[in-house]
């Protein structure tokens, strides 16, 4: 990756300005036909995506509100805004006019104030449910069981303006491939199981979303329609 220094006025440091358009061209010739990039532009400033944008990017995420909120007012509207992170259902309210895609769906709590501030502003935001199949402990995500309830439970029919449109998930962070391709497995047979049971007739329960920048080739192979990159297109974040 090619670096030159430039000063960034939204975070008002002196950072390394990455080859954006470079990366980016990279990363998307490694991409077979039917798999999207989500550029991943947390904690990265505007003239990033802007460089990203020019070269015809135009699906972007985020993982704050507020951050969210800033770019997306500052930033071209013909942006699609995918939220990736912890949604607390406080927060759906704010981005619920604009956002194209909330990725990290993981209670039946969120998935219904998705459906009411939807609903509020007149249209359907499209979801998916975030899979907890990693290793790491965190609190985020759902388990296969988990999944599997939730789903049985039927509520989520009646949420008329919320579209489940497949699953999400993060795989270990760890160098062994093996687990890492092994966790996707498991999330594809997930996809399966819930696509055959409950939306076998549902064109738009299609995404995979697996794959950063560390793992994006092997989620691929794994049958990723949709990587989340960030480091590789934008450098390393600055927190
Ligand atoms: C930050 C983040 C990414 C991108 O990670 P990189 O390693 O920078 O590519 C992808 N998915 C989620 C959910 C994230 O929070």
């Amino acid at each position: 990756m090619k670096a030159n220094v430039v000063q960034c006025s939204m975070f008002n440091v002196q950072r390394n300005m990455y080859d954006v358009q470079g990366n980016l061209r990279e990363v998307l010739s490694r991409l077979p036909q039917g798999v999207r990039l989500v550029a991943i532009s947390k904690y990265h400033p505007n003239e990033y995506i802007e460089a990203a944008y020019a070269e015809g990017q135009r699906t972007f995420g985020e993982s704050h509100e507020q951050e969210l909120r800033q770019k997306h007012e500052t930033l071209p509207k013909d942006i699609e805004w995918h939220f990736i992170g912890h949604l607390q259902t406080n927060k759906v309210k704010y981005i619920a006019p604009y956002v194209t895609m909330i990725e990290a769906v993981d209670s039946l709590k969120l998935l219904r104030e998705i459906d009411k501030q939807a609903a509020k502003n007149d249209r359907v935001i499209d979801v998916l449910l975030e899979l907890h199949i990693a290793e790491e402990e965190t609190k985020y995500g759902l388990t296969p069981d988990a999944l599997r309830e939730l789903m049985a439970g039927g509520e989520w029919r009646q949420l008329q303006h919320v579209r489940i449109c497949g699953l999400m998930m993060m795989a270990s962070y760890v160098d062994d491939e093996e687990q890492i391709r092994s966790e996707f497995r498991l999330a594809h047979s997930l996809f399966d199981e819930i696509k055959e049971h409950y939306f076998a007739d549902a064109p738009y329960f299609c995404e995979r979303s697996w794959g950063m920048s560390h793992d994006y080739e092997i989620a691929v192979e794994e049958g990723s329609t949709m990587v989340r990159i960030g480091t590789t297109i934008f450098g390393p974040r600055v927190y």
